[in-house]
């Protein structure tokens, strides 16, 4: 079987689907694996490594693409390409699948079977598979390390003959993978860290890192079967952020994170509860890919506003591209290695496989997932 993969083409991407060791472990399965030239270098990995783990080095694109019966991407393609890929091979990448129905489209028309990395479940099973939750994980340690170097602030407290240095006040909303790594890692530096959810079972998490937990009566919140929160009502986040106005403006720090699957980032500081903070502080949006939960914030800039620095900066874990690219590549061998035949050294396509039926969008020229069905 072909596997290939070709050098992510999004502007500013840094990361790698594929990384040497996980070519290896591809080659390994009895893979032949080919990748395109520079692939793996703004991440820290030059091609000899890949030449050396067993790959195949292409410069031509266009070849390794129609040429390969497994294509392995970080981003989902540009159009024009998915004309190139073989019909009947299977695709794999983050695809945003809510926003892109043209795009599948194309993959449908082509014959081509798209997995979405996005809709692989949120399953003990899965996890290996779950870049969702790789990726996040490193915005959430990313997020705190920008805040730290924006601050004007030192994180941790110091008792020093010149007296006394209070540590800084982190507020993050939005505890799930990345808030909890943001916690996590806030705490490392020594900061007193509060932080918010609207699921109630993400309180005990929070204080178990030694956080505080905000309470905030919201009434029925909960979460979906799959762990994911339910939007609010607009009373409810009328609610949200009154409580939470408090705690910014006596915050040095905070970082959002509160997402809701499948739909825009709700808005959750308003431009007044911004200008109640400190100026000084640092906000660090984390949802800004959907939308923001800063409301203005701007994509990918650094902004300030009544004395506020607004961090709108995208794809923080592109930003450590080489840990990044290790464990988004481990995920994709994570799923590949769970459905091959090692006697007959290929991928099967297991369509009665619950993980499977979850992340496969298109297959046998049909658009088949069913969370994209209404
Ligand atoms: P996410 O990125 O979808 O959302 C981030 C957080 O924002 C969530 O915790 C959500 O509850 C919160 N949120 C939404 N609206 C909010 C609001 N108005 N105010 C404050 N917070 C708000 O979440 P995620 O990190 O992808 O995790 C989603 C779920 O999947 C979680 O339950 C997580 O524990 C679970 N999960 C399970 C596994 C597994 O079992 N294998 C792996 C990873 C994640």
């Amino acid at each position: 079987m072909k596997i290939s993969s070709p050098k992510e083409s999004h502007p500013g991407e840094t990361r790698a689907p594929l990384t040497p060791d996980s070519v290896a472990k591809l080659v390994k399965l009895g893979a032949e694996v080919s990748v395109e030239a520079g692939i793996g270098l703004p991440a820290g990995f030059p091609d000899e490594m890949y030449a050396k783990a067993g790959a195949t080095i292409s410069t031509d694109r266009a070849s390794l693409l129609s040429s390969a019966d497994i294509v392995l991407r970080l981003r989902k393609p540009p159009m024009e390409e998915i004309d190139l890929l073989k019909p009947g091979s299977l695709h794999l990448s983050l695809l945003d699948p809510f926003n892109e129905k043209e795009l599948l489209a194309k993959f449908a028309a082509r014959g081509v079977s798209a997995i979405s990395m996005e809709f692989v479940p949120r399953t003990t099973r899965a996890q290996k598979m779950d870049v969702l939750s790789s990726q996040a994980n490193l915005a959430g340690y990313e997020a705190v390390i920008l805040a730290a170097r924006y601050s004007n602030k030192i994180f941790p407290m110091m008792t020093t003959a010149a007296g006394t240095i209070l540590p800084a006040r982190v507020f993050i909303i939005g505890v799930g993978v990345a808030g909890l790594q943001a916690i996590a890692t806030a705490k490392r530096l020594g900061a007193k860290v509060t932080a918010y959810d609207t699921r109630p079972v993400v309180e005990e998490q929070v204080k178990s890192l030694g956080a505080q937990f905000l309470k905030v009566d919201l009434g029925e919140t909960g979460q979906t079967k799959d762990g994911y929160a339910k939007a609010l009502t607009d009373e409810q986040i009328q609610k949200q952020r009154d409580t939470m106005t408090k705690t910014c403006s006596e915050s040095d720090i905070v970082i959002t994170a509160a997402q809701v699957f499948g739909r825009r980032a709700p808005i959750l500081l308003t431009s007044a509860m911004v200008a109640a903070m400190k100026p000084g502080s640092v906000v660090v949006d984390l949802a800004v890919e959907t939308g923001g939960n800063v409301e203005g914030i701007e994509y990918d800039q650094v902004t300030t506003r009544d004395g506020v620095l607004l961090v709108g900066t995208a794809n923080l874990p592109g930003r450590v591209p080489f840990h990044a690219s290790q464990v988004y590549a481990a995920n994709l061998v994570g799923l590949l290695e769970e459905y091959w035949d090692k006697k007959e050294k290929t991928f099967t396509l297991n369509l009665e496989d619950e993980i499977i039926r979850g992340c496969l969008v298109t297959h046998g020229g049909r658009i088949v997932n069913e969370k994209l069905s209404s």
